[in-house]
């Protein structure tokens, strides 16, 4: 086949993921980044079925394991901390390999960083481009650095503050702050832990298995928009926040005492219902689709993108036909992620009628089964 250059803007999940597919048929792939540490909090992140499935079309499903805590089931308790219903989950990978992982987001990183590298990609760090030429037969980028390089694609998969669609689609909309923070924090996983363990009610909260003796808490909260959190102080604001929850999240409470440790963010979400790309350049993962982390298959999503997006590329003569292919495979499953992680939040904040969690989370699970 002849190599193709591929510009993969943001060095985050849906970028490396991109990175890898891309890679494995035969496409030349250079990274950038612009954080110049490519720093990743260091709390973990739920990664289901379809997850682990894609982990093993990438070809790196081992690698990813080895640092993972794998587990076939989701428990969910009511506010009271009894148990109300219990998801087995299918093993998409094969019968040995788990159903779902909890995994450090830093350890996602290497992995997933390790294997786009193995297969040839470069990473520019402390970069972003300032400025795309497309002439229909390549795109022309100007980056930050003052250095400028031509490619035949250019993938923008940075995140839900996308610069990439403001430069593209400055009429585009732009993220939505939906009245929820998550606040995270890593315990020791306790023996008798199997699986995740979901707290429904008012006031959502989780604990998921790591695996080398971690877990660690999610715990949401309702606060006024340009609510911020400082440093000083952030341990006793979780800790404030997880009284009233159920007893096992409240029993964690005076183990949260580390500042540094407390990783607090507001939930946005964006959903863009024109078009993915223009012209030859295309976004994917949170630039497209932010959802809350309700349904916990937001980087999920951003992972499918990066295969389907380079499974379209391969297959059609032309990149626009292949963008329009890739949204066209990804538009109503990432919608309904979208739609119902929000739908849930506005739920627990009384905005909308009451969802019923465990009913929507069977219904998630049997779609997100499906074939990509
Ligand atoms: C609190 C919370 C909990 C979550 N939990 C889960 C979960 O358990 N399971 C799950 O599946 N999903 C979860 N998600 C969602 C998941 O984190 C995102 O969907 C996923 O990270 C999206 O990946 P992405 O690569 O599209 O964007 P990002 O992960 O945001 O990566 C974007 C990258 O681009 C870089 N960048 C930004 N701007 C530029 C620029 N101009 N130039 C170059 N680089 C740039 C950034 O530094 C970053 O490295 C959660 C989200 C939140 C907020």
């Amino acid at each position: 086949m002849h190599t193709k250059s591929v510009l993969v803007i943001g060095g985050g999940i849906g970028g490396l993921t991109a990175a890898i597919a891309l890679g494995h048929k035969d496409y030349r792939v250079e990274i950038i980044e612009k954080d110049p540490d490519w720093t990743v909090y260091g709390v973990g992140i739920i990664q289901q079925f379809n997850v682990v499935r894609a982990m093993g079309t990438l070809g790196l499903l081992d690698a990813y394991m080895a640092e993972a805590y794998g587990f076939d089931r989701t428990e969910m308790y009511n506010p009271g901390g009894q148990k109300i219903a219990e998801f087995p989950t299918p093993r998409l990978a094969g019968p040995e390999y788990p159903s779902n992982a909890g995994i450090r987001r830093t350890d996602l990183q290497r992995v997933l960083a390790t294997k786009a590298n193995e297969l040839g990609a470069t990473v520019r760090l402390g970069v972003t481009a300032k400025r795309f030429d497309d002439d229909g037969e390549g795109v022309e980028v100007t980056f930050s650095d003052g250095k400028s390089a031509r490619y035949d694609i250019v993938v923008g998969a940075d995140g839900v503050h996308s610069r990439t669609r403001a430069q593209i689609m400055p009429e585009a909309p732009k993220p939505r702050y939906t009245g929820q923070w998550v606040w995270r924090y890593n315990f020791p996983q306790p023996d008798d832990m199997t699986g995740i363990r979901i707290f429904v009610g008012q006031r959502g909260a989780g604990l998921v298995p790591l695996g080398k003796g971690q877990m660690y808490m999610f715990l949401l909260s309702e606060e006024p928009e340009g609510f911020r959190l400082a440093l000083e102080g952030s341990a006793a604001a979780m800790r404030e926040r997880m009284a009233g929850n159920a007893p096992q999240i409240v029993a964690l409470a005076d183990q949260v005492t580390d500042d540094a440790s407390v990783v607090g963010r507001p939930l946005e979400t964006i959903f863009l219902d024109g078009p993915w790309h223009k012209g030859r350049v295309v976004l994917l993962g949170d630039a497209v689709h932010a959802s809350t982390p309700h349904l916990a298959q937001g980087a999920g999503m951003a992972i499918e993108d990066g295969l389907v997006l380079a499974e379209e590329l391969a297959a059609a003569a032309d990149p626009e036909a292949a963008f329009a292919a890739f949204r066209a495979r990804r538009f109503d499953r990432t919608r309904f992620v979208a739609m119902n992680s929000v739908r849930i939040g506005e739920s627990q904040m009384g905005k909308i009628e009451h969802v019923d969690v465990p009913a929507l989370n069977r219904e998630t699970i049997a779609l997100m089964a499906q074939p990509i």
